[in-house]
């Protein structure tokens, strides 16, 4: 176990808690290989504004067998989640703020269609969206006194947002039965970090020192950066694994673990490893799906009437929507909400997803900030002053990610595939021995598309490896 050569490639939740597993369990020869220039993949916090931000995760969603929760209880890191004075508006077009008592019911009917309270779910053939359409208007009847047009214009909001859970550009994608793979956590579904954000959490698994950022901790020494992996040939003739790095170094290993994303095996699986991988687990990295999810943020110099609300929703009307269509913002359709931020009075954080999350992410800066204070000008009654700063996420265009996080299409049914698949090992003919494992979100059976998942996905192909060896001690013993 001291000396084998373990190459785990990706820092993210579940590389970082692979290594640090087998570093506390005896291997000491781990390398790490990081093609960005930190550790935390989608988990990225950054300082911005009064305190920080989390470009990616920000939510350890629930509290019963949730690891991260286990990991952090007593430690007084989480909190729960807020009930904001003014609560969640939904805005028209034609900046009517809709009532509250109507929004309430409508978002009842749109709570109760969440997918895990669908015991109907379980046997249905056809995607999500087809479900969820079908299941709301007959909900709406028994409410005859909303309004159709309005009932509509939620709708459309309210599955953006559903999409947006899933990680899928829409909801006609999702598969309708696989949403029961997923498991919920039990308790408070939107803890949020006091003050360090997520990465805080990554510091804590590693035993680093949270306020000294050059700390790594246990994976001191152990972290290569900058080092994109470009080709893995697992079935060298000379024994060893061979990893080809972007600027042509040669790293040797015993055992890999893979963790990149599934947007990442989708875009370079096929001639990142040799041998090509087998079958179902290309059908696998075909048939799972991920979409796009990205975030903006706005600092304002300082907090603005909208502040006290939670955020608020953008209900298109039929003839504004029409115009927009027709202009070149018209990737602003899929904008679906702004938001508060705990800890940061002076920040608006909005949300954005599908093919107009990947087409928004090809402007400049400046064209989408503009196009945002269009947006707020359309649908606010008061101005938005204009931000001090102002960011967006990239994650489908940056080629270590492409995409947000994943989820089971309707295509992944009609495949016959699944996590298992993603995440069965490879191992060596001969002995057993695995040589390339697979690790991260998209390999979890049931916390698929969250920072939890990805973390027990790590230590399940660390324990694998241990677990390998110890078997081998046990007979090399007898
Ligand atoms: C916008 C957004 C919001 C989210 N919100 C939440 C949330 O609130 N709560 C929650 O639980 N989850 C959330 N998630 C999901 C969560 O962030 C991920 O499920 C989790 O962080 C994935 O970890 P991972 O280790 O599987 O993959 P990653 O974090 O993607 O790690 C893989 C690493 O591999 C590296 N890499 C890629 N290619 C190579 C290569 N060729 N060579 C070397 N390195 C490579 C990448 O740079 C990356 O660091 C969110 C994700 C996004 C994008």
């Amino acid at each position: 176990m001291k000396s084998k050569r373990v190459v785990i490639i990706g820092a993210g939740a579940a590389g970082v808690a692979a290594a640090t597993r087998l570093l506390e369990s005896g291997f000491e020869n781990v390398l790490l290989l990081e093609a960005e220039n930190r550790f935390g993949g989608r988990i990225h916090t950054i300082p911005f504004a009064d305190n920080v931000i989390d470009l990616g995760a920000q939510w350890c969603h629930g509290e019963q067998g949730n690891a991260i929760y286990e990991l952090t209880r007593g430690l007084d890191m989480l909190r729960p989640s807020e009930e904001i004075e003014g609560g969640f508006k939904c805005i028209r077009s034609n900046k009517e703020v809709v009532d509250d008592a109507v929004v309430e019911k409508l978002r009842s009917i749109i709570l109760n269609l969440e997918p895990t309270h669908q015991d109907g779910l379980k046997d249905y053939e056809g995607s999500l969206g087809a479900y969820i359409t079908d299941a709301f208007w007959r909900k709406l009847e028994a409410l005859p006194d909303i309004d159709r047009v309005l009932a509509r214009e939620f709708f459309e909001n309210g599955k953006k947002k559903l999409s947006s859970m899933d990680g899928a550009d829409n909801l006609f994608e999702v598969s309708g039965k696989g949403q029961h793979e997923y498991l919920d956590c039990e308790g408070d579904l939107h803890l949020y970090w006091k003050g360090k954000g997520f990465g805080s959490f990554l510091r804590l698994l590693m035993k680093a020192n949270q306020d000294d950022p050059s700390d790594l901790g246990l994976l001191n020494e152990h972290i290569k950066y900058n080092a994109r992996v470009e080709h893995i040939d697992w079935q060298s003739s000379k024994g060893d694994i061979r990893l080809r790095l972007w600027n042509g170094e040669l790293i040797l290993a015993d055992h890999v673990i893979c963790t990149v994303s599934l947007g990442v095996l989708k875009d370079i699986h096929q001639k990142l490893f040799t041998p090509t991988l087998p079958l179902a687990k290309c059908r696998a990295i075909d048939g799972l799906s991920l979409g796009t999810v990205d975030k903006f943020f706005l600092e304002f110099k300082q907090p603005f009437a909208p502040l006290n609300w939670a955020g608020f929703s953008f209900l298109w009307q039929e003839e504004d929507l029409a115009e927009l269509r027709n202009s070149g913002n018209y990737w602003l359709e899929s904008v679906f909400n702004f938001q508060t931020v705990s800890n940061q009075p002076r920040l608006l954080q909005g949300w954005i997803l599908g093919p107009h999350a990947r087409h928004m992410e090809t402007l400049a800066e400046a064209e989408v900030l503009d196009a945002l204070l269009w947006l707020f000008n359309k649908f606010l009654t008061f101005e938005v002053p204009t931000p001090v700063r102002f960011l967006r996420t990239r994650w489908y265009t940056n080629p270590n990610f492409r995409g947000s996080y994943s989820f089971r299409s309707v295509y992944t049914d009609e495949l016959r595939t699944s996590s298992s698949d993603m995440a069965t090992p490879i191992l060596d003919e001969r002995d057993g021995k695995p040589l390339l494992q697979f690790a991260g979100e998209a390999t979890h059976p049931h916390f698929y598309s969250t920072a939890h998942g990805a973390v027990e996905s790590g230590w399940r192909e660390a324990q694998r490896l241990i677990a390998h060896y110890q078997e081998h001690n046990s007979h090399s013993q007898k």
